[in-house]
């Protein structure tokens, strides 16, 4: 293919995506304080247009092992090559970050690191045990890569009992070679259903892009994969071109088809979705956190009276506690 029809324009973008230029007092405030800790973040690297909301709140998504990339996923605007030296100073700058900011809820994510033995997973494992020392009450979720031929990495990271783990499936898997090729879809799938077998307490939250040619019916096959994974919560969002280089936009989902996509996988189960043109998989976190939180006491509730209604009863213990009653 000549490089001419590689570089595809950028669409312009519906009104309904539109997003405020980043300049509030907070959002430098979150930009020095990043820089001074010398940390990274997917929010600026992968250009995401929710930065002026999140960083005005101080919310951020710290992304550990350096800022390069060892994959070339065609949808991300991370930088790809040969990955960076592990820092050994990123689990305490994180856990300096989370204390200076109060964070109630810390979303830590990584590039990939295909040339390391464990893909990072000890890394992980430091700065989730940096951010608990510093500041237990901080619920920590984590956003992996796919710890693809990387034996041992997924389980050490569980182990770590981060309270959300997050991996995302991206697209359909029709569309893996063209959008995703390092990654397999079944593979990304089985590491979420293998986190919940390991540990059913760890809420997992997996997301997709929309936008790339997918069609409805394969998005609806996505919700159902991800509920047979038993995954907790789902996010679809609208993907966005970042640079001329990257694959373009197919189509910009209207917002009543995302309101679509949400009442039908809340249908099938999950414990929570958020699905809207701006959503990001780390967009929010805290407050569906918490709803997470709500819903799944809600379903154990309703397990447990479901238990109650149809235990066996047992006559003369009834008697014992109601001696006047004629059974
Ligand atoms: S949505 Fe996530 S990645 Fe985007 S700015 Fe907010 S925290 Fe950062």
């Amino acid at each position: 293919m000549s490089e001419a029809k590689k570089i595809s324009e950028i669409k312009r973008k519906p009104e309904w995506i539109r997003v405020k230029a980043p300049v509030s007092k907070g959002y430098h405030e979150t930009r020095n304080l990043m820089r001074g800790l010398k940390l990274n973040t997917v929010c600026e690297e992968a250009a995401c247009p929710n930065i002026g909301e999140c960083w005005t709140k101080k919310h951020t998504t710290v992304m550990i092992l350096g800022d390069t990339c060892t994959r070339a996923c065609r949808f991300c605007n991370i930088k790809t090559g040969k990955g960076n030296p592990v820092d050994p100073d990123e689990p305490a700058n994180v856990a300096e970050m989370v204390v200076v900011t109060d964070m109630k809820h810390i979303v830590i994510t990584s590039v990939d690191r295909d040339d390391l033995e464990d893909g990072g997973a000890d890394q992980f494992v430091k700065v989730i045990a940096a951010v608990r020392a510093a500041s237990p009450k901080t619920t920590i979720e984590i956003l992996t890569p796919d710890f693809r031929n990387k034996p041992g990495a997924l389980e050490k990271v569980v182990a770590a009992k981060p309270d959300v783990f997050n991996h995302n499936l991206e697209t359909v898997p029709r569309l893996y070679t063209h959008i995703r090729p390092g990654a397999r879809y079944f593979h990304s799938l089985n590491l979420l259903s293998r986190v919940k077998e390991i540990d059913p307490e760890i809420f997992t939250k997996s997301g997709i892009m929309v936008g790339l040619g997918e069609s409805e019916v394969e998005v609806i096959q996505v919700m159902d994969d991800m509920r047979s994974a038993d995954i907790d919560f789902m996010t679809i969002g609208q993907y966005l071109q970042p640079t001329k280089k990257h694959v373009a936009v197919e189509e910009f989902i209207k917002p009543d088809q995302f309101l679509k996509y949400k009442k039908r996988a809340m249908s099938k189960g999950f414990l929570h979705v958020s699905s809207s043109p701006l959503t990001r998989s780390s967009h929010h976190a805290s407050e569906d956190f918490e709803v997470l939180q709500a819903a799944r006491r809600a379903q154990l509730e309703k397990a447990e009276s479901k238990r109650l209604e149809d235990a066996p009863i047992d006559i003369e213990e009834m008697k014992k506690h109601n001696p006047n009653y004629e059974f």
